[in-house]
């Protein structure tokens, strides 16, 4: 195995808004100020960037020159396709016009993962559902949600989407929710290069066992990308991963090692009134541990365990080795 990578949404080292603090918790960032924080990450190879890029007017190349700096590169671009021109949704929106920019939006995004040779392009469709009962037709905001997708999977053939899914917030009840939902959203679409991130804070609090859902997208082919971070699964408080649920986050990382999933391991956290390097550099240091219970796990004795559904056994020995390497 290649040495793993780690990866963080460049959000992580912003200053945020609430509905409360609306004069925010710090004083604004731009991306580049981002970006430097980001750099002093002990161990932290890619970032995943906003696009348009926050606080300033930059362009792809200031970007790269401040990356460069940094020796960054980036995994994704996510498309703003949740601010305020979008609150009715961007695939959804009843405006046919509001769909469209959303749409030639994301097609710029297409050129800067091109730009930044980045893994894929990060859709997460936040304002895309609904909020009330009768409030829409439920199969043509679906059929929007796969119709809007598709289009730009294939007239960027080259590039590969991957959806978000949550269960809500923005939007009080999302159309991509699930890992079941999306699946059969991408299923119907058809295109190969359509898949999933799965966001581990998502998959608990929609319900979801992490480590179920990564196994469902990857029997389907569809694992695409992953963020980790935590919460208590009532909301999506993005917390520091492995605060909460370490074993649950162990059996997710067991997981895409059974399966030979290789892919960044990426933060996707947000530290209101943390240090955000301080916080970064933790949640590394945590996974860093994971990966050598990973190796540590009895892999056979486990295996022989789980096929008499021997719930303690199983456990004894996902405890034993997360929790010496901690
Ligand atoms: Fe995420
Ligand atoms: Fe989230």
């Amino acid at each position: 195995m290649t040495k793993q990578k780690f990866g963080a949404g460049i959000w992580h080292f912003a200053t945020y808004l609430d509905r409360y603090a609306t004069d925010g918790y710090g004083e604004p960032r731009s991306v580049l100020d981002a970006i430097a924080l980001a750099g002093k990450v002990r161990d932290l190879s890619v970032v995943d960037i906003n696009y348009p890029y926050f606080g300033g007017s930059f362009s792809n190349e200031d970007i790269k020159k401040a990356l460069d700096k940094e020796s960054l590169g980036v995994i994704g671009i996510t498309p703003e396709i949740y601010t305020r021109e979008f609150s009715k949704g961007a695939f959804t929106n009843p405006d046919p016009g509001v769909r469209r920019r959303a749409h030639d939006l994301i097609t710029e995004a297409c050129d800067a993962v091109r730009y930044f040779n980045a893994s894929y392009v990060k859709l997460w469709p936040g304002q895309d559902g609904w909020d009330y009962p009768f409030q829409v037709d439920h199969g043509v905001v679906w059929k929007n949600s796969m119709d809007g997708v598709g289009q730009l999977a294939s007239e960027n053939p080259d590039l590969k989407f991957v959806i978000e899914y949550k269960p809500r917030e923005p939007r009080v009840h999302m159309n991509y929710d699930s890992v079941a939902r999306t699946l059969l959203g991408i299923e119907k679409i058809g295109l190969p290069n359509i898949g999933i991130l799965l966001d581990f804070g998502h998959a608990i609090y929609g319900g979801e066992s992490a480590a179920d859902s990564a196994q469902l997208a990857i029997d389907y082919g569809r694992l695409f990308g992953m963020d980790v971070n935590d919460n208590y699964r009532s909301w999506d408080d993005d917390l520091v991963a492995g605060s909460l649920h370490p074993i649950e986050l162990f059996e997710f990382f067991y997981v895409l090692k059974k399966n030979n999933w290789e892919g960044v391991w990426n933060l996707d956290q947000f530290p209101f009134r943390e240090d955000s390097v301080e916080t970064a550099d933790h949640a590394i240091d945590f996974l860093k541990s994971i990966e050598k219970a990973l190796e540590d796990l009895d892999i056979e004795a486990l295996s022989e365990a789980q096929s008499k559904h021997d719930a303690i056994g199983a456990l004894k020995i996902a405890q034993k080795a997360l929790f010496k390497n901690i």
